[in-house]
């Protein structure tokens, strides 16, 4: 029998507690429950304000409530929101416009989250291998630490045995090799595989950058054997490392390329983007998805893809970086017993915890969450800085503060 919803579900307060009674226990949030943002500024239940330097996970890049995109999306939103494939739409036609143009590819298929553009990355390398060379080419070859998406392909391709107990049997073919390894490379792809994925710079995994020579060796082993290389830019995308895609800093040029996260600056939203040649292989009917690419979604990502793709917008990310980089050289060089070097490209840092102090970035995180500092963490290791890339000076310099305050307080308890 269906009841009217009238139990005041809309009205009646919610808490962190609420959490844990009625949503599956995926994650586990933060005590503080944010109810409003704008910028680098997140307000919790309680009024208290935080310093975002997680941008969601590399997402808010433009920072939260952007207003220009507030205006992109309203006006989308009036404007009519979803029609499904068996029509295109003009938000989505400038999207594809703007990214060919921007960067190496021809074509674009849009979608909804990583996960699912590199679901799409991968099947595409199937097909495309099956269709030219024949069924025994259909390895997928990646990295060990690599995180590619949650989804059972995906996951299983991703170099974290962690997230795939419990989940077999896992899909085939699919190997493992240890990251920045040429050796490793070279013995791993042989005729048989379709494809390699990579990180350009490695973002759950510790933000290990990959070296220039090694991805440049990952290149040439794929065009000897005819196996696509993909560049999983899902993190390191729009802006993040200080250019468009990292593959623009690095000067190697992949096959197909996956972008998320920072493309909808919160509106979820993906892309694959490929050659002419490697495209065709998706004809009618071989893949799809109900949202992927729809007014709404798109008018967003444009708005956020024409304001980073400027010269001086992408110059300023590079300064914050280094100002941000300069802060925690110096913080380790003051506390090198608890830090290790600050890595990273652009406003994507990881800043490792020494031996003294491994499996404790989580701690720290907590406390400087405590002093009003949001931060994250990439695995129990490393510290991670993923500010929005419209940081201002005066915001990274209370970050640095914060970060010393919460030293202070880390090692009063440790
Ligand atoms: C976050 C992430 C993904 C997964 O993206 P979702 O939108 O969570 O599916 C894939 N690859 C990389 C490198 C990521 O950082």
């Amino acid at each position: 029998m269906n009841a009217k919803l009238d139990s005041g579900v809309t009205t009646r307060p919610v808490t962190r507690q609420t959490y844990d009674e009625v949503l599956v226990p995926t994650y586990a949030p933060a005590a503080m429950v944010p109810v409003r943002a704008a910028g680098l500024d997140v307000w919790d239940q309680d009024g208290k304000h935080y310093l975002d330097f997680t941008s969601g996970i590399a997402v808010s890049a433009l920072g939260h409530c952007n207003p220009v995109l507030v205006e992109a999306l309203t006006k989308q939103a009036n404007t009519v929101w979803h029609l499904g494939n068996g029509y295109t739409n003009e938000p989505v036609l400038r999207l594809g416009l703007a990214l060919t143009e921007a960067t190496f590819a021809d074509r674009a298929f849009f979608c909804n989250s990583g996960a699912e553009a590199n679901e799409g990355a991968l099947k595409l390398a199937r097909k495309y291998a099956h269709t030219k060379f024949g069924p025994h080419k259909s390895r997928i070859v990646s990295c060990l630490s690599s995180f590619h998406g949650r989804t059972l392909f995906t996951v299983s391709v991703g170099g974290q045995p962690k997230y795939t107990e419990g989940y077999e049997p896992l899909p085939p073919d699919i190997s493992h090799i240890p990251y920045n390894d040429i050796e490793a490379a070279r013995a791993a792809i042989g005729d048989d595989v379709a494809a390699v994925i990579v990180e350009p710079i490695q973002g759950e995994g510790g933000v290990i950058p990959g070296d220039v020579a090694y991805l440049k060796a990952l290149r040439e082993l794929c065009d000897k054997t005819g196996a696509l290389l993909v560049f999983d830019e899902v993190q390191s995308g729009v802006g993040r490392t200080g250019s468009l895609y990292a593959y623009m800093q690095v000067g190697v040029t992949p096959d197909i390329l996956t972008s998320a996260k920072a493309l909808g600056n919160g509106y979820p939203v993906a892309a694959m983007l490929t050659t002419e040649e490697i495209g065709q292989h998706f004809n009618v009917g071989s893949h799809g998805t109900t949202y992927g690419g729809n007014p709404l979604a798109s008018a967003v990502a444009l708005k956020v893809v024409e304001t980073i793709n400027d010269p001086a917008f992408l110059a300023r990310v590079q300064e914050a970086s280094s100002k941000i980089f300069a802060n925690l050289e110096q913080l380790s060089a003051d506390y090198p017993e608890l830090f290790g070097k600050p890595r990273g490209m652009g406003l994507l840092i990881g800043l490792p915890m020494a031996q003294g102090y491994k499996g404790r970035s989580k701690d720290y995180t907590k406390i400087a969450e405590k002093l009003g500092l949001m931060l994250l963490i990439a695995g129990a290791d490393v510290v991670r800085l993923a500010p929005a890339l419209v940081v201002s000076d005066e915001q990274i310099a209370e970050a640095d503060r914060i970060m010393r305050e919460a030293v202070k307080a880390f090692l009063a308890q440790a």
